[in-house]
C-alpha cells in the first residue's frame, strides 16, 4: 500500500506556500513503484493512456504495457512537432501551455496519469482537449490528490483515481 509517507515533502518548492510532494521515495524501490504502478489501473477499459509531462510520464507507459494498449503524451508547448491541439492550464505555483496530437484518440477511451493533482487545471486542460481531439471517455488516476485545493471539481463528470489523498 502508497501512504503518504513515501512521498518526500518540501516546503515553499518551487515557490513560496506550496509544499511540494515528491515521488523519488516511490521510484526508488522496485516494490514500491510496482505498487505504484499497480494503484494507478483504470476502473473502465481503456484503448489508450496519456501521460502528462513530466512525472506522469514516469507512470503511464508501464501501465499501458500492462494493459496492452498504446501511450499518448501531453507535453508542454515547444516540446513536440506536427499538428497539435493546445490549451492554457491554470496550476498550483503558474500557468502552462499544454499540447497534444490528436492522432490515435478519436473514438477511444483515454486513461490520463498524472503525479498530483492539485487545484485540477492541469487535468481539467487535458480532458478539454481530449474531448476536442475526440475521445469518447476521459478517466484520471494520480497518486496523490490534494483534497484542499478542490482539483476533483474541476474534473465533474470523470472517473477520478487517487492512490493517496491529502485532506
Ligand atoms: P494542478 O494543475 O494545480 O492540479 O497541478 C498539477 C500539476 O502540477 C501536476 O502535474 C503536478 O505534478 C504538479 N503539482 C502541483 N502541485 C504540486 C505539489 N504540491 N507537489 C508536487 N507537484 C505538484
Amino acid at each position: 500500500m502508497i501512504t503518504l509517507d513515501d512521498f518526500d515533502t518540501y516546503p515553499d518548492f518551487p515557490v513560496p506556500g506550496v509544499l511540494f510532494y515528491d515521488i523519488s521515495p516511490i521510484l526508488g524501490d522496485a516494490a514500491t513503484f510496482r505498487t505504484a504502478c499497480a494503484a494507478l489501473m483504470p476502473r473502465e477499459p481503456v484503448d489508450v493512456v496519456v501521460g502528462v509531462d513530466a512525472r506522469g510520464f514516469i507512470f503511464a507507459p508501464v501501465v499501458a504495457q500492462q494493459l496492452d494498449v498504446g501511450m499518448a503524451m501531453v507535453r508542454k508547448k515547444g516540446k513536440m512537432p506536427g499538428v497539435l491541439l493546445e490549451s492554457t492550464a491554470t496550476i498550483e505555483y503558474g500557468a502552462s501551455d499544454l499540447v497534444i496530437s490528436p492522432v490515435g484518440i478519436e473514438n477511444k477511451r483515454v486513461l490520463v496519469i498524472d503525479d498530483v493533482l492539485a487545484t485540477g487545471g492541469t487535468a481539467a486542460a487535458v480532458a478539454e482537449m481530449l474531448h476536442r481531439a475526440g475521445a469518447t471517455s476521459v478517466e484520471f488516476s494520480f497518486l496523490l490528490e490534494l483534497d484542499a485545493l478542490n482539483g476533483r471539481e474541476a474534473l465533474d463528470g470523470h472517473t477520478v483515481t487517487s492512490v493517496v489523498r491529502v485532506p
